[in-house]
């Protein structure tokens, strides 16, 4: 076998190269950074993992901090007015969730790649200098994807995504925060602004990781959240707590009054658009790659489901391989190999978070009516774990046409 090439190290080209490798695969991983780098940079995500994810990574030997992170026990979901809480509802999952800051995790599965004796390049390669490896390994899976690669991955055409982001992104990891009483994480909706999301997470090197809150502003183009653009890092803690000394209920504000930002790369600022792509890439000689992970299905974060569904990517495609180790790895084959995953997983979780970020009539009263029923509460927190379960209580307008 001339072996595996995966473009990308993140949430999906990580452990699907870990699991080839751990298979005994030849595994290739191109991807623009070294583990030093990933460490000294940004934080890039808040990355909350539901529990079948974090059960999926333990069973591969991935679950290094299943023991120590906080466990987040479920949301407390609060709709806020003037400062006052209009109706809120507890809901509480069945498996604690954990969140793990990217840098820490990605820096522990690189060295780890290393250690299983992976070929990993650090390497910003253009789409012809792609296209002309290809021909030297049995698959090239994309993680990542350019601007110039991604236009190699035509636009799903079952889908219709807002053409714009729908929301405008701040997030700071925190020390000195009062953990929430319940060990839940809080997610506010402001009407007209956005919603603020905090749960408690785990950051630091490997080794060396220690607890902390991550802060997630969800701005509505133009509202009041929406003020972090063209700041630098050093203005955004105080802008920040100005807007939870506005916005949040006062018992809500007070818990970040002593808030500090973690490190010097503990802020992020910015939007995602959503992209739903076909999973299959054709480069211009022809030749076939399979997109994995945001490539394929890329979401706003007020959802919280792109790490997972990457996640699951990974399992599916690593399963795949290993179960046709000598290919073909043809159209036939990639088609097979990505269907189960956006059949089951990443078109769901498209679908759920579109239908948290503009709910739809239904949903909007079942999460009025979940402040009088905790069943209904469990249950609608239940479905970020599981975002097929919505179609059980809600019929949503934002389904793919
Ligand atoms: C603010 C924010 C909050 C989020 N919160 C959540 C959440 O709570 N829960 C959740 O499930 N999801 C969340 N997500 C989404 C989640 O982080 C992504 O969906 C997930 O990381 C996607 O995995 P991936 O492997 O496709 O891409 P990534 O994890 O982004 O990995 C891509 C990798 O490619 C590398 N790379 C970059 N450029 C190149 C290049 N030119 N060549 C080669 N490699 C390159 C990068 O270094 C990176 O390691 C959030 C996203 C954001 C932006």
């Amino acid at each position: 076998m001339r072996g595996i090439q995966i473009l990308g190290a993140g949430e999906c080209g990580l452990p699907l190269a870990l699991r080839l490798r751990h298979s005994g695969i030849p595994v290739t991983l191109v991807t623009d950074r070294d583990a030093a780098a990933v460490l000294s940079g940004s934080v890039t995500s808040t990355q909350v993992k539901f529990g079948p994810t974090l059960d999926l990574e333990s069973r591969a030997g991935l679950g290094i901090w299943r023991s120590i992170a906080p466990r987040i026990l479920g949301i407390r979901f609060n709709l806020v007015v003037d400062r006052n809480v209009v109706s809120g509802w507890a809901g509480r999952f069945s498996e604690p969730a954990q969140s793990v800051d990217q840098r820490t995790v990605f820096a522990r599965w690189l060295a780890d790649f290393a250690a299983a004796g992976g070929d990993l390049e650090i390497a910003q390669l253009s789409v012809p200098q792609l296209d002309r490896r290809t021909a030297a390994y049995d698959l090239t899976v994309v993680t990542r994807a350019s601007r110039e690669l991604a236009v190699y991955f035509p636009a799903d055409p079952s889908w219709s995504v807002p053409a714009e982001p729908m929301r405008r992104l701040a997030v700071l990891y925190l020390d000195g925060v009062e953990p929430d009483p319940d060990g839940l994480g809080t997610y506010t909706a402001l009407p007209g602004h956005g919603e603020i999301i905090s749960y408690p997470g785990l950051t630091g090197p490997p080794g060396q990781e220690r607890r902390c809150e991550i802060l997630l502003f969800e701005g509505l183009p133009g509202g009041g959240l929406d003020v972090f653009a063209h700041t630098v890092p050093a203005e955004r803690l105080p802008r920040a707590v100005q807007l939870l000394q506005q916005y949040l209920p006062a018992a809500l504000a007070d818990r970040y009054r002593n808030a500090e930002l973690t490190d010097g790369g503990a802020t992020l600022v910015g939007a995602v658009p959503p992209t739903m792509r076909e999973p299959i890439g054709t480069l211009p000689s022809g030749t076939l790659v399979l997109g994995g992970g945001d490539v394929v299905c890329r979401m706003d974060p007020g959802g919280a489901q792109g790490a997972n569904s990457a996640a699951h990517c990974a399992a599916q495609y690593s399963a795949a391989i290993l179960d046709n180790p000598t290919g073909p790895f043809d159209r036939a084959w990639m088609t097979s190999a990505a269907q189960p995953w956006l059949t089951a997983i990443a078109h769901a979780a498209a679908r759920w978070t579109m239908a948290v970020l503009d709910p739809p009539p239904a949903v909007r009263e079942l999460m009025l009516a979940a402040q009088e029923d905790t069943a209904l509460a469990d249950a609608f927190a239940e479905t970020f774990i599981r975002p097929a379960n919505m179609v059980k209580f809600a019929a949503t307008e934002t389904t793919p046409h």
